[in-house]
C-alpha cells in the first residue's frame, strides 16, 4: 500500500474516532516524547478525548526532557481501553512497549512510525522511512487534519525533529525536515531556548559519567569499531542515572576512522541484572547497524540502532566485530 493511501487511512481514522490512547516506545527519546505530546494536543484541539500512556518506570525522564510535561498521563490502562483507538508513535516493534494490555489480540492500533524495519504490527500502519522523525509524520497528519500548529505543538514537534536529525546533521536531514523547521519556527519555536534545554544545562554527573566512558574506550579492527563500556560501578561512582549516558556514543562516532560507534552499558534495574543495553551508530553508509541490532534481538535505523543482550562483554565484542567485518569490503 502506498504511503499516500496509508496517510489517508490514518487521517480518516483520526477524524472518525472520538477516543484515543497514545503511546510510544520504552526508554522514550525526544522523537518519541515530542510526537506523543504533539499528537495529543492536535487531537485535543480537534475536540477528541485523548489520553497518553507510558510506563511509570520511565520516570524521571532523561534530564533533557525535564521541561516536557505530560498532564493527565496514565500509568495504567483506563477502564474504557477497549473502546479507544490506540496510536503508537515512533515504535518500530510492539515488543518495544512490553505492556500486556497493549499486546492483547483485538486492540485497534494505528502504527505511526519512520523505522524502515517496522514490523507493521498495527491494524493500520503509516510507516514512512523517508521521514526524518515521527514528529514529521505527526506534522503532516496535523496539516491534513486542518489543525493549527500552536506554539506548544510546535515546541513538541521541534524536539522530535532536532533530536532525531542530530541537530540537522544526520543523513535523514532532508529538505522536508528543514521546511518543517521553518514552519515550526514561524509557529513560535524559540530555537535557542530549546537548544539550551536539550543540550546544555546538564547535571555535572553527566560529564563525570562521560569521563568514565572515555577512559575505557577500545578500538578494534584498525579503528573501524570504537567502543565504550559503562558498568554498574561507573554509575555508582558518579551518582549518574541510567539515562545520563544519552549522547556518550556520539563521542565514539566522532573519532577518525570509525565505521561503527558502540556504547555498551550495564542495565541497573534488579530484574535486568546481567543484561546490557547496546547503542550502535554508523558513521557513513558502509555498515547498516540495524542489521546487526536485529541479529541480536533489537532493531532501529541503518545509522542508529540498539538492542539489549545477556551476552558477556567478550562474546558481545566478538559478535560485533564479526558482523561489522562481514559488512565491510575485504581489506
Ligand atoms: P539508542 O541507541 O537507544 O539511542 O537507539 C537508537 C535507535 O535504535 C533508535 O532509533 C531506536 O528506535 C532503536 N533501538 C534501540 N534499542 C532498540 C531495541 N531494543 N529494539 C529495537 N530498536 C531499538
Ligand atoms: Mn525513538
Ligand atoms: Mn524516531
Amino acid at each position: 500500500m502506498s504511503v499516500g493511501t496509508q496517510l489517508d487511512q490514518v487521517v480518516g481514522e483520526l477524524r472518525q474516532a472520538d477516543r484515543f490512547l497514545l503511546t510510544t516506545h520504552e526508554n522514550p527519546d525526544g522523537d518519541a516524547l515530542g510526537s506523543l505530546l504533539g499528537m495529543h494536543w492536535v487531537l485535543e484541539q480537534l475536540g477528541k478525548d485523548s489520553v497518553m500512556y507510558m510506563s511509570p518506570d520511565e520516570f524521571p525522564l532523561s534530564h533533557e526532557y525535564r521541561h516536557m510535561t505530560f498532564e493527565g498521563l496514565l500509568a495504567a490502562p483506563p477502564d474504557d481501553v477497549d473502546d479507544r483507538t490506540v496510536v503508537f508513535l515512533d515504535c518500530g516493534n510492539i515488543d518495544r512497549m512490553p505492556v500486556a494490555f497493549l499486546q492483547r489480540e483485538g486492540v485497534h492500533i494505528l502504527n505511526v512510525d519512520h523505522h524502515h524495519d517496522n514490523t507493521h504490527f498495527g491494524t493500520v500502519n503509516l510507516v514512512v522511512p523517508e521521514a526524518s522523525c515521527t514528529a514529521e509524520i505527526v506534522f503532516d497528519l496535523a496539516t491534513e487534519l486542518g489543525a493549527e500548529i500552536s506554539p506548544r505543538i510546535a515546541d513538541a514537534l521541534y524536539v522530535g525533529l532536532v533530536t532525531d536529525t542530530g541537530r540537522f546533521m544526520y543523513q535523514n536531514t532532508s529538505p522536508a525536515a528543514h521546511r518543517m523547521a521553518a514552519d515550526l519556527i514561524e509557529a513560535g519555536v524559540d530555537t535557542h531556548a530549546i537548544y539550551r534545554r536539550l543540550f546544555e544545562d546538564l547535571p555535572f554527573r553527566r560529564l563525570q559519567l562521560l569521563s568514565h566512558a572515555l577512559q575505557g574506550v577500545a578500538r578494534y579492527d584498525d579503528g573501524a569499531i570504537t567502543l565504550a563500556m559503562l558498568s554498574r560501578h561507573d554509575y555508582e561512582q558518579t551518582g549518574a542515572l541510567e539515562t545520563d549516558s544519552e549522547g556518550v556514543v556520539d563521542h565514539m562516532r566522532a573519532v577518525e576512522g570509525t565505521k561503527v560507534a558502540v556504547l555498551v552499558r550495564e542495565l541497573l534495574a534488579d530484574d535486568r541484572r546481567g543484561r546490557r543495553k547496546v547503542s550502535l551508530r554508523a558513521t557513513d553508509g558502509q555498515v547498516d547497524v540495524s542489521l546487526i541490532a536485529r541479529a541480536l534481538g533489537g532493531g532501529g535505523h541503518r545509522q542508529a540502532a540498539g538492542f539489549t543482550t545477556a551476552l558477556a562483554p567478550d562474546e558481545l565484542v566478538r559478535s560485533l566485530r564479526e558482523q561489522v567485518a562481514a559488512q565491510l569490503p575485504a581489506a
